[in-house]
C-alpha cells in the first residue's frame, strides 16, 4: 500500500484530488468556511498519480514502501529463454528498413501483452510508476521498459489493457466530466461504450522494447513519425493490392487503445492522430502520429516499403514535380 501524503500547509481544499482519485481515497471536510481534505480510503490507492496531477498547489505525494518495491521483485522472476537468434536477426533486419527507409528519429516500439500464462523474459521494471505512453515514449528512445499493473500509473492505460478492472468512476463516465473534455455523462458513458478494452486481469504485464532489441515476440509494433512517414508505411500496406483504408482514431486513449489495442484484436493496422493523455504526458511532438501494426501484417508493410523506398520515397522527398523556376 503506498503513503498518500498531503502538505497540509500547501492544500487550499479546492477538492481537485476528491473529484479526481477514481477510488475515492480522499475525503473533503467542510468546517465554517474551510475545507480540509483528508485521506480516508488510503489501502485502495494504487498510486496512479493523477491526484499528484490535478492538485494545484502540488501538495500530494505518493509513496511506494520499500515493501511493495521488494514484494514486485519477488513477484515478477524471470523465467522466459532467450528469444531464438533468427528472431531477433528478424526484427533487427525490419527495424534497419523502417529507420532508414523512412528516415525515423525514433525507434520503432516491440510491444508484447504478457498474459498470466507466458513467462516473464528478464526486463527491467521502472523504478517509478509510468503511463503506458511514457513507457512508450522510453521505447522509442532506446530502453526496454516491463510494467506489471503495479508499475504502471494511468487508470485508462491500466484497465484497457486488461492489468486491472476498470475503477467505477471511469466505469460511471464521471471522471471524464472533471477533464472537460466531454459535454455529459451521456457523451462519456458513450465513449467508454465504444471503447474497446481487455478482459480484466487478462494481462500480466506490458513489455515495450525498441523493435531491434525485441526481447519476446512482439504482438504490435509501434511506429512513432511525422504525417509524411506514416504516409508511406500507409502506401506500403496497399502496395500489393491497391486497396483503401479504414482506420479509428478518437483523440482518446492513442496509445493504449488506437495504436496498441485495435492492431493487437483486430489483427490490422491502425492509425491514431495522438490524444490529450499521451500529449499532456510524455515527450511527443506536435508534428508527430502513431501507427500500431500487428507483427503478422508487418512483413507485408516492409515489403512494400523496400518497394517504394527504391524510387518513389525519393522522388517524392526530391519533389521532382515542382517546377525548377519556383
Ligand atoms: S487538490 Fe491539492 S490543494 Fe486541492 S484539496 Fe486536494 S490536496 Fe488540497
Ligand atoms: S494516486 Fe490515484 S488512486 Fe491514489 S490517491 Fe491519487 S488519484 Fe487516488
Amino acid at each position: 500500500m503506498p503513503d498518500v501524503q498531503i502538505a497540509t500547509e500547501q492544500c487550499t481544499g479546492c477538492g481537485m484530488c476528491v473529484n479526481f482519485c477514481p477510488v475515492e481515497v480522499f475525503q473533503l471536510e467542510t468546517s465554517g468556511e474551510k475545507n480540509t481534505v483528508k485521506v480516508v480510503n488510503p489501502s485502495a490507492c494504487w498510486a496512479c498519480d493523477t491526484c499528484v496531477g490535478q492538485c494545484p498547489t502540488n501538495a500530494i505525494r505518493i509513496i511506494e514502501s520499500a515493501e511493495e518495491a521488494a514484494d514486485r521483485e519477488a513477484r515478477f522472476k524471470p523465467s522466459a529463454p532467450p528469444l531464438d537468434p533468427a528472431e531477433q536477426q528478424q526484427y533487427q533486419e525490419w527495424h534497419e528498413v523502417l529507420t532508414q527507409t523512412l528516415g525515423l528519429r525514433w525507434n520503432p516500439v516491440a510491444i508484447s501483452l504478457i498474459g498470466h500464462d507466458q513467462p516473464l523474459p528478464a526486463a527491467p521494471m521502472p523504478r517509478v510508476k509510468l503511463r503506458y505512453c511514457q513507457s512508450l515514449m522510453m521505447a522509442r528512445r532506446g530502453k526496454t521498459v516491463m510494467m506489471p499493473a503495479q508499475c504502471h500509473a494511468c487508470p485508462d492505460g491500466t484497465h484497457i489493457l486488461g492489468l486491472t478492472e476498470i475503477p467505477p468512476k471511469l466505469a460511471s463516465g464521471e471522471m471524464y466530466l472533471h477533464f472537460k473534455k466531454l459535454a455529459s455523462m451521456e457523451a462519456a458513458r458513450q465513449m467508454i461504450k465504444e471503447r474497446p478494452r481487455l478482459p480484466e486481469k487478462s494481462t500480466l504485464a506490458t513489455l515495450v522494447s525498441p523493435l531491434k532489441d525485441a526481447k519476446v515476440t512482439p504482438d504490435v509494433i509501434a511506429v512513432i513519425a511525422k504525417p509524411e512517414q506514416i504516409m508511406w508505411l500507409t502506401m506500403s500496406a496497399s502496395y500489393s493490392t491497391g486497396k483503401r483504408f479504414d482506420f479509428k482514431v478518437s483523440g482518446y486513449n492513442a496509445q493504449c487503445v488506437e495504436t496498441t489495442l485495435l492492431p493487437y484484436t483486430q489483427q490490422r493496422f491502425n492509425l491514431s492522430l495522438g490524444c490529450y493523455g499521451c500529449r499532456a504526458s510524455s515527450d511527443i511532438g506536435d508534428e508527430l502520429m502513431f501507427m500500431g501494426i500487428p507483427r503478422q501484417q508487418l512483413p507485408e508493410l516492409i515489403n512494400g516499403l523496400k518497394k517504394l523506398g527504391a524510387k518513389a520515397i525519393g522522388d517524392s522527398r526530391n519533389k521532382i514535380y515542382l517546377p525548377p523556376n519556383i
